[in-house]
């Protein structure tokens, strides 16, 4: 096998480092004290539904479909992606077991298990060839289980039994196939970083029985090369919730329909209704869904509150950047109304620190300009202690109480690991090139001697000689 790739849903660089210098993966650190370690960054937002797809055909999100421009809970379908993906373009025998994204599976040189994320249910047909789910049967039966849990009592033993038998799975087929390319994706690692956050041991205890099965199936398969990579990191569930709608309305962008004593009104509905929101995130996730589904024009007219005759920036749909309304201004004035915008959110300090950390344009992102297009028109990472809201409330700033059971989330979480060890990989310094998620594809591809199409937007890390 020319190469193994082990993705590791959500583990961050900094819980990457220290699972390896603790002990706690002994197998992951022989890897890396031989190979390459580094931060993988992310896509905005940092969900695994916007990640995967750039992870497997090099392509930033505008270019894949507008779902990935929405909130992770759109659902992904990999039929409906349309676009080749780095194994296809490579053409050789290849394994590619559990990698969420990818239900349904479509007809390619290989086998293919979809991941849990959006595989329906264990009825459905996950597997292709489509006779292959005969010998896997029941790959997916823990699914309802592992992602809404009930009570947490035993989901710790519950992930690492599911994770066990599903590596073992990818084994078995390792070994009757011999495939040149093979893909594994562990996702209970989010699931379990998601309900079991703040409890160290717990996470410990996952990561421990995780790097003993990578440990067994890399000396059982012996490939040339091993790729390890997450495609998000990982922070604490955010604590405060923040109106972004509200401090444009504060600063002139945006205005509601009525006068200032009605719009008070309103204004308290909504703090009430939010705390509802924010304490049942299931229905902050339907409220999300109806707003984006208004949302096919440039600019989504979602608000029923809102004047957009007269209002030039809202959050945008998925919550996590700004809209400009480009029928409201002229070419010209865009770049200063933007410049204007990404000051002002620049200034923006709560908690004793910058509640964006990073603010971009989606030139200086993607290379691609967002005005009189459904990109929105300024990408903004958020300090992870905090939450963008849609709505207009009575307070800006509101403190989140979520009465779900999860204890981390990965929103604003960018920073991912990806570690290389094998035959053709260079001991290049960790510090000379930074790596983004998009530039797995290429790299792989190359690796296989392939000429990358001029249409890919990763670059080719210099990792494999
Ligand atoms: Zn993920």
């Amino acid at each position: 096998m020319k190469l193994m790739i082990i993705g590791i849903d959500g583990l961050s660089f900094q819980m990457a480092n220290r699972l390896m210098k603790n002990g706690i993966c002994p197998n992951l650190n022989a890897l890396m004290s031989q190979g390459t370690f580094k931060t993988l960054l992310s896509t905005i937002p940092s969900v695994t539904s916007v990640a995967l797809p750039s992870f497997m055909t090099g392509l930033y999100p505008p270019k894949l479909s507008e779902n990935s421009l929405k909130k992770s809970s759109r659902l992904l379908n990999f039929a409906a992606l349309n676009k080749k993906t780095f194994w296809e373009y490579c053409g050789v025998l290849s394994c590619i077991v559990n990698l969420r994204c990818t239900y349904r599976p479509r007809p390619f040189n290989g086998l293919m298990i979809s991941g849990d994320l959006y595989t329906p249910s264990e009825n459905s047909g996950y597997t292709f060839p489509r006779k292959l789910k005969h010998s896997v049967k029941g790959f997916h039966e823990n699914m309802e289980r592992l992602h809404r849990p009930r009570d947490k009592s035993n989901y710790l033993q519950i992930a690492i039994d599911d994770t066990k038998r599903k590596i073992n799975v990818f084994r078995n087929l390792l070994s009757i196939h011999s495939p040149d390319l093979a893909l594994y994706w562990d996702g209970n690692s989010d699931l379990v970083q998601h309900y079991c956050f703040s409890e160290a041991k717990s996470i410990n205890h996952y990561f421990m029985a995780l790097d003993r099965l990578i440990g067994r199936v890399y000396e059982k398969s012996q490939p040339e090369n091993i790729l390890l990579l997450s495609d998000h990191g990982f922070d604490k569930e955010p604590e405060y919730t923040f109106y972004l709608n509200n401090w444009l309305e504060k600063k002139g962008y945006l205005h509601l329909k009525w006068g200032p004593l009605r719009a008070k009104f309103y204004k308290m509905i909504m703090q009430l209704l939010s705390k509802i929101v924010t304490a049942h995130p299931s229905i902050s996730r339907v409220v999300q869904a109806k707003t984006e589904a208004k949302g096919s024009s440039c600019f989504a007219k979602s608000y029923p509150s809102v004047d957009y005759r007269r209002t030039v920036a809202q959050l945008s749909r998925g919550w996590w950047g700004v809209d400009i309304n480009s029928e409201m201004l002229q070419e010209d004035e865009y770049g200063a109304v933007r410049n204007k915008l990404i000051e002002q959110l620049s200034g923006l300090s709560y908690f004793g620190s910058r509640l964006f950390r990073e603010i971009w344009t989606s030139e200086d992102l993607y290379g691609v300009r967002a005005f009189g297009t459904v990109l929105p028109d300024i990408y903004l990472v958020t300090d992870p202690r905090c939450k963008l809201l849609g709505g207009v409330a009575s307070n800006m700033l509101t403190g989140f109480r979520s009465k779900e059971k999860r204890e981390g989330d990965h929103y604003n979480s960018r920073q991912g690991f990806m570690l290389a060890q094998g035959e053709d990989v260079v001991s290049e310094n960790p510090e000379s090139f930074s790596a983004e998620i998009v530039d797995i594809a290429p790299t792989v591809m190359s690796m296989f001697s392939l000429k990358i199409p001029r249409s890919i937007d990763g670059k080719v890390l210099p990792i494999f000689e």
